[in-house]
């Protein structure tokens, strides 16, 4: 009898760096997460009908390889109240993050703060000199003060990235995602295994009127699919519809591809695990555990 052709086993496989922009208030996060989503969107068919969803996912050339195609999903939550919401949930969401800096601002309060998170972090960060159309711009400026908060620029002798950028007029954003993939290569290449247990984070959630709980997942590992049991925190449900940033109708999410899910019993917090089960049974099960180990955590705290 002939051998079966066995399956080549699944293994991890890279996967698009996922990035969260950080910074002072009005330095131009959002102008910029906007900026690069409009820049990536604009010639496809459905360029336009984009969803907010809390993370986008864009196509980049990979400087490296011309012709091949790169993938990024940044987080479209800007603020380190987001990101340190979700760290201190346990949620090791983010790969790289963007510091922005205003070329005439400079260096602010909420830039320290930033600067603390992601060191705290660990992650690799790549600082983003923005409007550096305004009058006032000085960007090396921004460059020195950095290494006075132990951030050092290459321009430096340090290691850590640095990119000018208009994020008004557009400027400097291919340089920036260039660079994001560099860094990723260079320091995280990033895998999972698609063929894996389905598990992943909550990015954000909502009751919608007409749409019930909306949540919008993130994979790490494995691929959720239509149809699938869940849990997200202390809430789960059958996935009835899954949605991509594009409000294009998915059947599966893949690591790192953003989607919004329709069929919690509940609204999920964010940095809430997810997780796929064996059917609803079992997602009802796991759901009901995780609120009672809660419960004992909270009576043992109240204890002390
Ligand atoms: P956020 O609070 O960090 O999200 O900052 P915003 O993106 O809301 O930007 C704050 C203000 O700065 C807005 O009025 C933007 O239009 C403006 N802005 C952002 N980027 C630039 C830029 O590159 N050049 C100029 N001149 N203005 C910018």
């Amino acid at each position: 009898v002939a051998a079966k052709p066995r399956q080549k086993p699944a293994g991890p496989v890279s996967r698009p760096p996922v990035v969260t922009i950080m910074g002072h208030v009005d330095h131009g996060k959002t102008t910029l997460l906007d900026a690069i989503r409009k820049a990536r969107v604009v010639d496809t068919e459905h360029g336009g009908i984009t969803q907010h969803i809390g993370a986008y996912q864009v196509s980049v050339e990979d400087p490296t390889n011309a012709g091949t195609m790169r993938k990024i999903t940044f987080l479209d939550t800007p603020g380190h109240e987001a990101f340190s919401a979700m760290r201190a949930r346990g949620a090791q969401v983010t790969d790289i993050a963007v510091l922005v800096v205003a070329a005439d601002d400079g260096i602010m309060p909420q830039t320290i703060e930033a600067i603390n998170h992601i060191k705290a972090a660990g992650v690799p960060m790549i600082v983003a000199v923005n409007k550096i159309d305004k009058d006032g711009a000085n960007p090396t400026r921004v460059l020195t003060q950095l290494t006075e908060y132990d951030v050092m620029p290459e321009a430096y002798g340090g290691d850590v990235q640095t990119v000018e950028l208009s994020a008004k007029e557009g400027l400097g954003l291919d340089d920036l995602l260039e660079k994001i993939i560099l860094v990723t290569d260079a320091e995280i290449e990033p895998k999972a295994d698609p063929s894996a247990p389905a598990t992943g984070w909550v990015i954000e959630a909502e009751i919608d009127k007409g749409r019930g709980v909306v949540t919008t997942i993130l994979v790490d590992q494995g691929t959720v699919k239509m149809g699938d049991s869940v849990v997200a925190g202390t809430t789960f449900g059958r996935i009835k519809a899954m949605v991509d940033d594009m409000g294009q109708r998915v059947k599966d999410a893949p690591p790192a591809f953003p989607v919004v899910i329709l069929g919690l019993n509940g609204v999920p917090n964010a940095g809430d695990r997810f997780e796929v089960a064996k059917n609803e049974k079992a997602a009802r099960q796991i759901a009901e555990e995780r609120a009672s180990d809660i419960k004992e955590d909270q009576m043992g705290s109240r204890r002390v």
